[in-house]
């Protein structure tokens, strides 16, 4: 089969320029190795946010993040949700001075505010301080907000994905790229293999974009490319999760080495993160650990210590692909984004795409499809900031939606944020509305849409897109349940619903066990051992 393009990874740049390439009008094909979003994509703390960070040192990402944070609102408004800051600062000598340096800093801040649809900032007392968050502890001089906005990272990919493939995209999940090379006609002749059946596929297209992020240089080097062009500094981020929403706005805290870390609400839960190591384990297997969960909390209980007494329910890891350079911390490493062409290493029409964030996927993907078009499609234009990701073409009302299917409004909340329009299509035909996993509340129906419309082939991949198992519960209550319903609706026998449920408990628990104290631990391994067993015994 012959292609304009082949897309190598489906995180949010790699699904981000499928889609602005297919509403160009050409032909596409996307591999993704593990799941759409299963890298860095997926794992980030899903702040579309203006990187206030990046202003002293990076003012073009600060820039180029808030344009395309509002662009992402207006194609996908459902997806957003606003997370206010506090940034509290402590009593002093010092502390006096820094609060006008702060504020000083953010009012410079505020003037990108307006390509995001934000409020400025406000400064604040420490009356004002423990009004708003009454969880803050210390002396403080007083403090800052400001006004950021949060999204699904993994929806976010799963839906310019969609979108790809509803204009033209062939979309290939779980399959990893195995070899490229260039044929005597001057294509390049992609070899991928499914790592779940195992099927190999043979494709040709005139140009390749390796979106791997993280895995470039080793996607790189499956072309003889010279890895070292490509080269990354993969920096591990981990976030710890929490039961509830504990506070009324992000947070932010120093941790013990001076770098900032935060706790915020996020969707229905609470988050506390991140770190930023370098990595140099196994990318397709990353572990947070007992340590990083320390660093965080400590870090976080000193301005908020509600933190020590609350519920870990667990944690996620992601590596993030920061462009390369020696010597620095790894905090103060470019955020910005670099395209490579391969023309210079004997290999004309192949890219790859290093760096970036989640807040400005849209343009760095638009710059990327620009200079694929000016050969192949050169008389268009780049629509992706303007034409609504699936589920943006109109606005559903929730309650609505719940009266009309004699749903929860909760149900129904949750559905309209995660879809869109699209919960539409995700309760048709539908006539009873079971609940699979009663912690988001996520239905029957959100789990079938899940494998036919979205691409999902395992429990885990169904987790990915609804959250499914990500509460309170763990999946304890929803796994095979949802494994049962994969089975059913792929056509696999019962035993491979029951392994798949098996599999996503026990990757659960290893990810909550380094969140949890000793005695707590010591029960998790127990637990594990015993979903071994029985995963042995199905
Ligand atoms: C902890 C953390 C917090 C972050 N927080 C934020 C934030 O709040 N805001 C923000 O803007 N940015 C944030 N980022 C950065 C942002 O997440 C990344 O810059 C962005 O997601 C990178 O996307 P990507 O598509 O390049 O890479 P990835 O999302 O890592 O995708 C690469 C994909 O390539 C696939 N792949 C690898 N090899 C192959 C192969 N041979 N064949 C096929 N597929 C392959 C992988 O499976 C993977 O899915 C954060 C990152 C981390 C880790």
């Amino acid at each position: 089969m012959r292609f304009d393009v082949c897309v190598i990874g489906g995180g949010v740049n790699g699904t981000g320029v499928a889609r602005d390439l297919a509403l160009r009008g050409l032909r596409v094909v996307l591999f993704e190795r593990n799941d759409f979003a299963f890298g860095a994509s997926g794992n980030s703390s899903g702040m579309i946010h203006g990187g206030v960070r990046y202003l002293e040192t990076n003012p073009n990402v600060t820039e180029s993040s808030c344009r395309d944070s509002g662009y992402i609102q207006q194609i996908a408004p459902f997806l957003l949700f606003r997370i206010p800051f506090i940034m509290p600062i402590a009593e002093g000598k010092k502390g006096r001075i820094l609060i006008e340096l702060i504020d000083a800093y953010f009012r410079a801040y505020d003037t990108y505010q307006p390509l995001k649809h934000s409020e400025p900032h406000t400064r604040l007392d420490a009356g004002d301080l423990s009004k708003l968050e009454p969880g803050l502890v210390g002396k403080n001089a007083g403090g800052v907000t400001f006004d950021e906005w949060g999204v699904d990272g993994a929806r976010l990919c799963i839906l310019n994905a969609i979108d790809a493939e509803e204009h033209g995209a062939e979309l290939h999940n779980h399959t990893t790229v195995e070899g490229l090379a260039r044929t005597s006609e001057g294509d390049w002749e992609i070899t991928a293999r499914d790592l779940m059946d195992q099927r190999r596929h043979r494709v040709r297209a005139r140009a390749v974009v390796n979106a791997t992020g993280a895995w470039s240089p080793i996607t790189a080097s499956l072309g003889k490319l010279p890895p070292a062009k490509v080269r990354v500094r993969p920096g591990k981020g981990i976030h710890v999760v929490y039961d509830r929403r504990l506070s009324n706005y992000g947070v932010l805290a120093e941790a013990i080495d001076g770098r900032q870390i935060f706790v915020m609400p996020w969707q229905n839960v609470t988050i506390v993160g991140t770190t930023d190591d370098d990595y140099f384990g196994d990318l397709d297997d990353v572990v947070s650990t007992s340590e990083e969960v320390r660093y965080l909390v400590q870090g976080v209980a000193r301005v908020f210590p509600a933190i020590r007494a609350a519920r870990a329910i667990g944690t996620y890891a992601g590596v993030r692909p920061t462009l390369y350079e020696y010597g620095k911390l790894e905090d103060s490493l470019s955020r910005e984004h670099a395209i490579v062409d391969h023309a210079d290493d004997d290999a004309p029409g192949v890219y790859s795409m290093i760096g970036g964030k989640l807040a400005s996927f849209r343009l760095f993907s638009q710059e990327m499809s620009d200079i694929i078009a000016r050969d192949l499609a050169p008389s268009s234009v780049c629509t992706t900031h303007e034409k609504p990701l699936p589920g943006g073409e109109k606005t559903i009302d929730a309650l609505e939606l719940a009266e009309r299917h004699a749903l929860t409004p909760v149900a129904a909340r949750r559905l309209v944020f995660r879809h869109g329009a699209r919960a539409l299509d995700v309760l048709q035909g539908a006539t009873e509305h079971e609940v699979v996993c009663p912690c988001e509340p996520v239905l029957a129906s959100e789990v079938r849409h899940a494998i036919h419309a979205e691409h999902a082939r395992t429990v885990d991949d169904v987790a990915r897109r609804t959250r499914l198992g990500l509460g309170a519960c763990g999946g304890m209550r929803c796994a095979t349940r949802c494994g049962q319903i994969v089975a059913r609706e792929l056509d696999l026998p019962p035993s491979a619903g029951r392994a798949q449920a098996h599999a996503f408990l026990v990757k659960q628990a290893k990810m909550r066990a380094a969140a949890l104290g000793p005695d707590q631990a010591r029960q998790e391994a127990l637990a594990l051992a015993s979903l071994r067993a029985s995963g042995e015994r199905t």
